[in-house]
């Protein structure tokens, strides 16, 4: 009975926090089948992933007829790139990350992975290449241990701890009354939004793959979470093709680009110093979050 009370459980879960952006979609296509949006082509062929260039090619997209969404993207992340997607609430930036996922596919144009449209690949592959760092990790009723290890199946205790080193929350579970034993999720432990997300990079770091998708909280994190964070994710994403939905700032000064998105179109592209320089919407959202963070500082 409790294996099918969990499934239930986590439903409870997707729906709550599916309203807060990017939820964990890798936990919920095991649960529930694939939308019936998205279906592998008769003749799909399994992904194969040289460097992992992602390519966005004049993608318009819907989630309701007569709303469009996107409109017209072009965007390039050369394999082993950084790309930060920053931009106003709303403006469509999880809407991107859900599309490279394939949740959804585009009502125009295409998005390819080296070369390959993923519509026409297998989803089994597409999503074995892609993890994900969502805003608010999904955890199951479970041990903490089961839940980084869900990163992939079959993984050893050993990877498991290995992992957690990774993303530097080790000590944390060896302080927990049973370790890797010990119960989290809404009937054990809770975690704090830190706690979470770094569950989420060892189970990513577990799966190892090619392409990141990163949807940073804006939430409370005390600024030395915040910095530790950073780093984990900093080594997490060195040498993957990253996409990251950024809201710190030290994530967009160091990304290959940046994009701005506004209503659904990349208005700006650039570095952070050619951002800067060009002294647009990136500029203007740059001073505000410098004067945020200094008033931020005086009352610390
Ligand atoms: P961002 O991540 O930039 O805050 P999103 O990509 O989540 O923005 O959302 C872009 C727009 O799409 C918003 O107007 C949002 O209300 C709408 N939207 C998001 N998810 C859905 C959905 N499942 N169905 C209909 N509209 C949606
Ligand atoms: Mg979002």
């Amino acid at each position: 009975l409790a294996q099918l009370f969990r499934p239930l459980d986590m439903l409870g879960m997707v729906y709550r926090e599916i309203r807060q952006g990017l939820i964990d979609m890798e936990a919920m296509f095991r649960l529930i089948d694939t939308p019936p949006e998205v279906t592998d082509a008769a003749d799909a062929k399994p992904l194969v992933v040289l460097g992992g260039t992602v390519r966005f090619e004049h993608v318009d997209f819907r989630y309701d007829k007569d709303r469009p969404i996107l409109h017209g993207i072009d965007l390039t992340v050369p394999a082993g790139h950084t790309l930060a997607v920053v931009g106003p609430s709303g403006a469509g930036k999880s809407t991107l990350a859900r599309l490279l996922y394939r949740f959804y596919d585009p009502s125009e144009g295409r998005i390819t992975i080296d070369g390959q449209d993923i519509s026409a690949v297998s989803q089994a592959t597409l999503r074995r290449s892609i993890g994900i760092v969502p805003q608010d990790t999904v955890l199951f009723n479970d041990t903490i241990g089961y839940n980084i290890g869900y990163g992939r199946d079959g993984s050893t205790q050993d990877e498991i701890v290995a992992a957690a080193k990774g993303a530097a929350i080790h000590d944390f579970i060896m302080g927990l009354p049973q370790g890797y034993d010990t119960p989290v999720g809404e009937r054990g432990l809770k975690l704090s939004g830190g706690e979470k997300q770094r569950v989420a990079i060892a189970r990513t770091l577990l799966k190892n793959p090619p392409i990141l998708i990163l949807d940073e909280a804006t939430s409370a994190l005390d600024s030395r979470t915040e910095a530790d964070i950073q780093a984990t994710l900093a080594r997490v994403s060195a040498r993957r093709t990253t996409i990251v939905v950024a809201h710190r700032l030290s994530t967009v000064v160091d990304a290959d680009e940046i994009a701005v998105v506004e209503a659904g179109r990349v208005v700006e592209r650039g570095t952070h110093a050619r951002l800067l320089a060009k002294d647009g919407l990136y500029a203007e959202m740059w001073r505000r979050q410098q004067a945020e963070r200094e008033t931020a500082l005086e009352a610390a």
